[in-house]
């Protein structure tokens, strides 16, 4: 948990291999709050009120901000490699790009649903998925477009930014060090004018992105840095993964399916048991992983289904592809490269700053 002048940490996963560079990820994170939310503070959350929900519009960028500088940390100082920081801006770009919810709600209506989600309740089973996207990720991609848009057209940068907040919100302290001034949704869009000297750029990306609904230009940024967006297009994983065997074979769907998806449009969702799929009965992973290898997208296969009521069916269902994307440098795309240029500001982007 975050305080202002450190951070504690329990963790079950080891210090040492594959659990070490996670518990680090969790330091980082954690640590960077000390600066960003404990220090620089959202006006929603002050005064703290442990009987009451204290709701905040600025979680996009307490947490979502903080996601970013986390994860771009552990690249400057050197505990990732470029491919593990990509992965990272991989899932953030997937996530806001697959998410049903975020094409019609804000990352500030996101931010105003903190109660339901980051808390207790939030492993109750719920739709959520179809509904709403979490601002630690959707934060996180909003900070990377507005990162290098900063770095591209302004010749400044986040860091900057960050900055300009902690001389305005994070100095200004009572001798208990506890913020004297909290920050609105109004002031990060006003220091934002400021830092980038042009008012109207901040106007409209929060116009768009903060307070609407538009979707992060992600491509076209990630460009600038020589990165290209590669779909991933693979069909054979993208049921498998939806769904777990019990200890009886069944096949049972583990995650809400997703609107737009052929399982949600032929009806089936988490909780039912795909019995059998293309004439042939579904007790093992090895069985539907080959069926899969056997399609091709756009295929319609028949599946017979018991639901969560026990109630039998037999259904079409139109198979579709792996929608996600994964963010590579342009020089290991095949047919494309990477400018000198792209390649500068790429490693003045993830290059330590510290003396
Ligand atoms: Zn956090």
């Amino acid at each position: 948990m975050e305080h202002r002048n450190s951070t504690s940490l329990t963790s079950p996963l080891p210090l040492r291999e594959a659990g070490a560079l996670r518990n680090l990820g969790t330091v980082s994170h954690e640590f960077f709050h000390a600066y960003n939310t404990e220090r620089i503070r959202a006006q929603g959350l002050e005064p703290f009120d442990f009987q009451r929900v204290n709701m905040s519009d600025a979680l996009w960028f307490g947490e979502g901000f903080t996601q970013y500088y986390g994860e771009l940390i552990l690249r400057r100082a050197g505990y990732y490699d470029d491919e593990q920081f990509f992965e990272k801006v991989s899932s953030w770009v997937n996530a806001r790009l697959n998410s049903p919810g975020a094409r019609f709600t804000s990352p500030v209506e996101m931010s105003r649903q903190a109660a339901f989600t980051d808390a207790a309740v939030s492993i109750d089973p719920t739709n959520r998925n179809n509904t709403y996207l979490s601002y630690y990720v959707q934060g996180a991609g909003l900070a990377l477009v507005l990162d290098l848009q900063l770095r591209q057209r302004y010749h400044t940068s986040l860091d900057k930014y960050m900055q300009a907040m902690w001389q305005e919100f994070g100095k200004p302290q009572t001798p208990a060090l506890a913020p004297t001034k909290a920050y609105t949704v109004a002031d990060l869009q006003r220091v934002l004018g400021t830092v980038a000297k042009d008012t109207a750029f901040a106007g409209s990306f929060f116009r768009r992105y903060i307070y609407g609904h538009e979707a992060p230009r992600f491509g076209e940024n990630l460009a600038t840095m020589g990165l290209a967006v590669v779909p991933v297009k693979a069909l054979a994983a993208a049921l498998p993964r939806q769904v777990e065997f019990d200890e009886e074979g069944r096949c049972i769907l583990v995650r809400n399916t997703t609107i737009g998806s052929g399982l949600y449009k032929a009806g089936i969702d988490r909780g039912d048991q795909i019995m059998t799929l293309d004439g042939e009965k579904i007790d093992n992973m090895e069985t539907l992983e080959g069926i899969m290898r056997k399609h091709t997208p756009a295929d319609l296969v028949p599946v017979r289904v018991r639901n969560r009521a026990g109630q039998e069916r037999a259904v079409q269902v139109v198979l579709t592809e792996d929608t996600n994307v994964q963010v590579q440098g342009m020089e290991s795309v095949e047919k494309m490269t990477a400018t000198a240029a792209q390649k500068e500001q790429r490693a003045a982007w993830l290059a330590s700053a510290a003396k």
